[in-house]
């Protein structure tokens, strides 16, 4: 049986768990993770909590270990989230060892015209500023940067987000600098991820007098193959949390559409989108990609970010074939290339990336093939887009 043994600093939550190998525990082999903010925080006993409560699920999530064993104390409500996380993903629930001890959790008041978004640099980040800013204006919305998050794309994604605040005018902003160990990676970060964003994000907000924190939406998931923090009710339960114990913020997201989100800042915020950062692709490959498109479709310009050829890039890139003023300026010879070759591209990733391709990317995807005569093949048409 995996057992783990959590322990925390200020700040700072280690686990210590035993190594599995194809799902069977290594013997005398362990593996330590860490989450630790490191840097400018707002440092309070109920900040402290907090943090501790949703770290110790945000580690556990990759090995959902059958017990846990902790050093501080973890109260009832949280227990509850783990063990939902836990029946959510098909586990039995773990056992949890802790002290049992009241925690602290009255954070000072906050007003309702305040928000936080929490800003990863990509389109929906992006789409949720324009959102809060036309709402309640500039000077009352802060955006959040955690990063770290994400290592492998974490300085990536802190140049973007810091261009951003500056060229296009945030007053408010503020990074939170996270050493990460967690080797939770791929869709699985899902489990826990949203909540310990939140979570993270909190004291911060809170600080600022924020009592929402805006965070991605729900437009296109399809509930039954998502991960536990990846859902909206499962979000409504952690709200329902953040109140019982007198925590005066509240998670809230709009639902939008994918290629809707790209739509919307292109009419509106048309400058904004030039600086987005929202490419999957690996730095090292970047370069060959976007000589690739210089190459066969030159006129069509892909944005300083974009490799413009993964899944993110298409997605931005077919939304702009629709509505940008901007891509008017490639013939539409080069646009044609760029639809032919993403019919290939979509019989390659259909299964992989059907989470991406099925729903609004496809309906669009068709509505461009069909305003440039494109031919449509027949598994393309056949791709679910509702
Ligand atoms: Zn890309």
């Amino acid at each position: 049986m995996q057992v783990a043994t959590v322990t925390s600093k200020p700040l700072e939550v280690s686990m210590k768990v035993p190594k599995k190998v194809k799902g069977e525990v290594v013997k005398d082999k362990e593996v330590t993770e860490r989450l630790k903010i490191v840097g400018a925080y707002p440092y309070s006993e109920q900040a402290q909590n907090l943090y501790t409560n949703l770290a110790v699920m945000e580690l556990i999530a990759a090995y959902m270990p059958q017990e846990i064993n902790a050093d501080f104390p973890i109260p009832k409500e949280f227990r509850g989230l783990i063990q939902k996380m836990y029946l959510w993903e098909g586990e039995k629930s773990p056992r949890i060892r802790a002290p049992r001890k009241e925690l602290d959790f009255s954070f000072p008041k906050t007003e309702r015209g305040k928000v936080a978004v929490a800003y990863s640099a990509g389109k929906d980040s992006m789409w949720n500023m324009w959102w809060a800013r036309e709402k309640y204006g500039g000077e009352n919305v802060l955006g959040v940067h955690i990063q770290g998050l994400n290592k492998a794309v974490a300085k990536d994604e802190l140049d973007h987000a810091l261009k951003q605040k500056q060229e296009l005018g945030f007053e408010n902003f503020k990074v939170i600098e996270l050493a990460n160990s967690s080797k939770l990676t791929g869709h699985e970060v899902m489990r826990s991820r949203d909540m310990c964003l939140s979570a993270i994000i909190a004291p911060v907000a809170i600080q600022f007098g924020a009592s929402q924190m805006v965070t991605e939406g729900f437009g296109e998931t399809k509930d039954a193959y998502e991960h536990f923090s990846g859902v909206a009710q499962n979000l409504e339960y952690f709200n329902g949390i953040l109140e019982d114990i007198g925590v005066p913020l509240q998670v809230v997201w709009k639902n939008r559409k994918e290629m809707d989100v790209v739509k919307d800042l292109l009419k509106n915020k048309p400058d904004w989108l030039t600086l987005v950062n929202n490419c999957f692709c690996p730095k090292c490959y970047k370069p060959s990609n976007q000589r690739y498109w210089r190459e066969v479709a030159p006129t069509l310009k892909l944005y300083d970010s974009q490799c413009g050829s993964c899944v993110k890039c298409r997605i931005t890139n077919i939304a702009r074939i629709l509505h940008d003023p901007l891509m008017q300026k490639a013939t539409e010879e080069d646009i044609k290339i760029y639809l032919t070759k993403t019919i290939d591209w979509i019989r390659r990733k259909k299964d992989e990336a059907s989470d991406f391709i099925e729903g609004s990317f496809i309906r669009d995807f068709k509505r461009a093939c069909k305003k440039y005569n494109v031919q449509i093949p027949d598994d393309i048409k056949a791709i679910k887009d509702k």
